[in-house]
C-alpha cells in the first residue's frame, strides 16, 4: 500500500501507471531514516523537515513520506530541466523533417521530369504554306534557338553533321575520364521530339549556301552512305550556327601532329594518347631521354580551354596515374605554352596571378611569351622572349601536344562571305547587325562563333543569341498572324451591313493594332555577361562574376564548388545532370580509369 502511495506521484508525472517501484522504495526509506536522524539531531537545519509534519505525530507519517518523496521528485534540478531538451530537439526534428520532405519532393520532381522525357506527346505536322526555316548546326546557338522556338509557326528543318548537342564546358574533363563523354551529349532527337510541331533533322554537312537562290546544299558525310548522299534544301529563312574550326595560324605540322579539343572525338583521342604515352614510356629498355619526351605533355593556348585541360591532366597524374604506374612519377610533366604575357587574359589580374601561383604549386610549367613556329613529330620549335627582350629559339620535345588556340572560319561560312559584297572586309566571321541579320542579306541570320557581333566567342554569347532569335521569330510569326487578321477585319468592316456591326469590327481592329504595336516593339540583341569561370586543377577554380553593377573575382576550393554547381545547372537536361553527378561520384570512389580503349 505504502509502496503504491510513494510511487504514484512520480510514475504519474512520467505518464506511467502507478505500478511497482522498488528503486524508489529504497530511496524513500533512506530518506525516511535520514529524516528521523535529522529530526533527532538537528530538527531546525533542514527546510524540508521543518516544513513537513515529520516532527508531528503519525499517522501523518505516511503523509509525510509522500510529501517528502513528492518534494524530491518534483524539485530535483535534473527533473525540473526535463522539458528543455525537448525544445532543443524540436528544432532539429523540424529540420530533419524539412530535409526529408525536400529530398522526397526533389525525387518526385526528378521522377516526373524523367517520365516526361521518356514519353513524348504526339506531334503535329507542320501546316502547308508555313515558311521554311532552316537551322544549320546543333551547337549552343542553334540549340538554344530551337529550345525556345514555337515550331508550330514554321516548317523547321535542322541540318548538322552531329546528331547531338555537346556541353563543351565539361569537355576537358572527358580527356582524363573524370566525366564520360556521353554524359555531356544530348541527342537532338530527344529534344526535337518534344516540340509541339514536328521538326525535320538531317545528319549532314552544309557544303554551300546560295543566298540569292535561297538554297542550302547538303552532303551526308557519315561512314554509312545510302544511294542518295547529296541534296539541296530551299529556305525562306536561314539561321547559320555552324560554329568555327580550330585555328592553326598556318603553323606547319599542327594538324599532322597536334590534337585539338573541340569535339567528343578529340577528347577521346587525347585520352587514348595520354595512356599510350604512359605505357610506351615504361616499355622495356626505353631510354631516359625518350621516357622524358613521351611523358612531356604540352598544351598550346593559355585561354580557359588550355588552362582547364592542363589542370585536369595534372589531377589525373596526381590522383591516379602515378599510383598505378609508379615508374612515370619522375618524368610526367605538363607545360602550358602561351604567346601572350599571361594566361587567362579575360580574367582580372589577381585571378591570373592566383592561377599562375596554383600551377606552380601543382608543378605545371607556364611558358608565356612563347610562340610555336613549327611542329615536328617529336618536338616543337618555339621562340620565346626573355626578360631582356631577347628572342630565344628552342626545341621542346613532347609526347602529347594539345592545340587550344582559338577559332577559324568554316569553309561554308567563308564561301557565303565571298558571295556577299558587304562581307568582303570581314576576316573572323559573318558580320551581323543588331538583330543578328547577316549584313548584305535578307532572311539570313547568324549566331555563335561564326557570327561577329563584337562579343567573345563563348557558349554564353551563342546561347543568348539563339534565345534572342527564337523570340524574334516567334514575334515575327505573331505579327504575321495579327496582320492577316487585320486585313480580314478590314474586309469585314467594309462589308458590314449596319453601323453597329461596323463599330464592333472597328473596335476589334483597334485592339489588334494595339497588340501589333506591342509585339513589334522588340529591341535589338543585347548581351548580358554573367561572368567567366575556369577550373585550374587541385579542386580549385577561378571566377569573375558580374554582381549587380560590379564584378566579383574569386578563386579557390569554394569557387570550385560554385564552378561545379554552375555547370551542373547549365547542363542541357536532367539526364545530363544525373549522369555528370554519377560520373563525379564514380571517379571519387574508384578513381579514373587508366585503361586505353
Ligand atoms: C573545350 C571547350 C570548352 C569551352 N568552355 C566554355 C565555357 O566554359 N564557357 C563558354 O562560354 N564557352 C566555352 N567554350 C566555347 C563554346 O563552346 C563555343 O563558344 C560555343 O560552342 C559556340 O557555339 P556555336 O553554336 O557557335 O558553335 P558550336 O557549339 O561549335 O556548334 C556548331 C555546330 O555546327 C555544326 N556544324 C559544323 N559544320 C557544319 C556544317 N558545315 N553544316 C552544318 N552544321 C555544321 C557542328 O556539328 C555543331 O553542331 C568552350 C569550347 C571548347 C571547345
Amino acid at each position: 500500500m505504502m509502496k503504491q502511495i510513494i510511487c504514484a506521484p512520480i510514475r504519474l508525472k512520467a505518464g506511467l501507471p502507478a505500478a511497482n517501484c522498488p528503486r524508489l522504495i529504497s530511496h524513500t526509506s533512506r530518506a525516511l531514516s535520514s529524516a528521523a536522524i535529522a529530526r533527532r539531531q538537528a530538527p531546525s537545519r533542514s527546510p524540508i523537515l521543518t516544513s513537513s509534519s515529520v516532527s508531528r505525530a503519525l499517522p501523518s507519517r505516511i503523509t509525510t513520506v509522500t510529501s517528502l518523496v513528492s518534494t524530491r521528485a518534483y524539485a530535483t534540478p535534473a527533473e525540473a530541466e526535463t522539458p528543455k531538451p525537448k525544445k532543443r530537439f524540436r528544432l532539429i526534428r523540424w529540420l530533419w523533417r524539412l530535409t526529408y520532405l525536400g529530398a522526397a519532393g526533389a525525387l518526385v520532381y526528378v521522377g516526373y521530369e524523367i517520365y516526361l522525357m521518356r514519353h513524348p506527346a504526339e506531334q503535329e505536322v507542320p501546316e502547308e504554306g508555313k515558311k521554311t526555316l532552316v537551322v544549320l548546326g546543333t551547337g549552343w546557338g542553334s540549340v538554344s534557338l530551337l529550345k525556345k522556338l514555337d515550331t508550330e509557326n514554321y516548317n523547321v528543318i535542322v541540318i548538322s553533321p552531329r546528331n547531338y548537342f555537346l556541353f563543351t564546358p565539361l569537355l576537358p574533363s572527358c580527356t582524363t575520364g573524370q566525366i564520360e563523354h556521353r554524359s555531356i551529349m544530348e541527342p537532338v532527337r530527344n529534344f526535337l521530339r518534344h516540340k509541339k510541331t514536328a521538326v525535320k533533322f538531317y545528319e549532314a554537312e552544309a557544303t554551300k549556301i546560295d543566298y540569292k537562290k535561297k538554297v542550302v546544299y547538303i552532303n551526308d558525310e557519315s561512314e554509312i552512305k545510302g544511294n542518295v548522299r547529296t541534296s539541296e534544301i530551299a529556305f525562306d529563312m536561314l539561321v547559320v550556327g555552324v560554329g568555327a574550326e580550330n585555328a592553326t595560324f598556318g603553323i606547319p605540322g599542327v594538324r599532322e601532329h597536334g590534337l585539338f579539343l573541340k569535339e567528343v572525338g578529340d577528347a577521346q583521342k587525347i585520352r587514348r594518347r595520354i595512356m599510350d604515352c604512359c605505357e610506351t614510356a615504361v616499355f622495356r629498355d626505353q631510354s631516359p631521354e625518350e621516357r622524358a619526351r613521351l611523358l612531356h605533355m604540352v598544351v598550346v593556348g593559355g585561354g580557359p580551354t588550355g588552362v582547364e585541360f592542363a589542370g585536369e591532366l595534372q589531377d589525373f597524374f596526381q590522383d591516379d596515374l602515378r599510383k598505378w604506374i609508379p615508374e612515370i612519377q619522375d618524368n610526367f610533366h605538363v607545360t602550358l605554352v602561351e604567346a601572350l604575357p599571361n594566361v587567362l587574359p579575360m580574367f582580372s589580374k589577381q585571378l591570373i596571378d592566383y592561377t599562375e601561383r596554383t600551377f606552380k604549386e601543382e608543378t605545371i610549367t607556364i611558358r608565356t611569351k612563347t610562340m610555336v613556329k613549327k611542329v615536328h613529330e617529336k618536338y616543337i620549335e618555339a621562340e620565346s622572349t626573355g626578360p631582356d627582350g631577347q628572342k630565344i629559339t628552342e626545341n621542346i620535345p613532347y609526347g602529347l601536344l594539345v592545340w587550344a588556340t582559338g577559332n577559324a572560319l568554316r569553309p561554308v561560312v567563308k564561301d557565303l562571305m565571298m558571295q556577299i559584297p558587304a562581307q568582303k572586309d570581314s576576316r573572323r566571321g559573318l558580320l551581323v547587325n543588331e538583330y543578328l541579320v547577316v549584313k548584305g542579306t535578307e532572311d539570313i541570320w547568324a549566331v555563335g562563333d561564326c557570327a561577329i557581333a563584337n562579343y567573345a566567342p563563348t557558349a554564353q554569347v551563342a546561347s543568348q543569341e539563339g534565345a534572342f532569335l527564337a523570340r524574334l521569330f516567334n514575334n515575327i510569326a505573331k505579327t504575321q498572324a495579327i496582320e492577316d487578321k487585320l486585313s480580314q477585319l478590314s474586309d469585314l468592316q467594309s462589308k458590314a451591313p449596319n453601323k453597329e456591326e461596323r463599330d464592333q469590327v472597328f473596335a476589334d481592329i483597334k485592339e489588334l493594332q494595339k497588340r501589333l504595336r506591342r509585339v513589334k516593339q522588340m529591341g535589338p540583341f543585347e548581351y548580358s555577361h554573367q561572368g567567366s569561370l575556369a577550373y585550374i586543377g587541385s579542386d580549385k577554380a577561378v571566377a569573375d562574376i558580374s554582381w549587380l553593377t560590379g564584378n566579383v573575382a574569386t578563386g579557390g576550393g569554394l569557387t570550385y564548388i560554385f564552378w561545379r554547381s554552375a555547370y551542373l545547372s547549365m547542363c542541357w537536361s536532367m539526364r545530363n545532370r544525373i549522369l555528370v553527378v554519377m560520373d563525379w561520384a564514380k571517379t571519387k570512389m574508384f578513381g579514373r580509369d587508366v585503361s586505353r580503349e
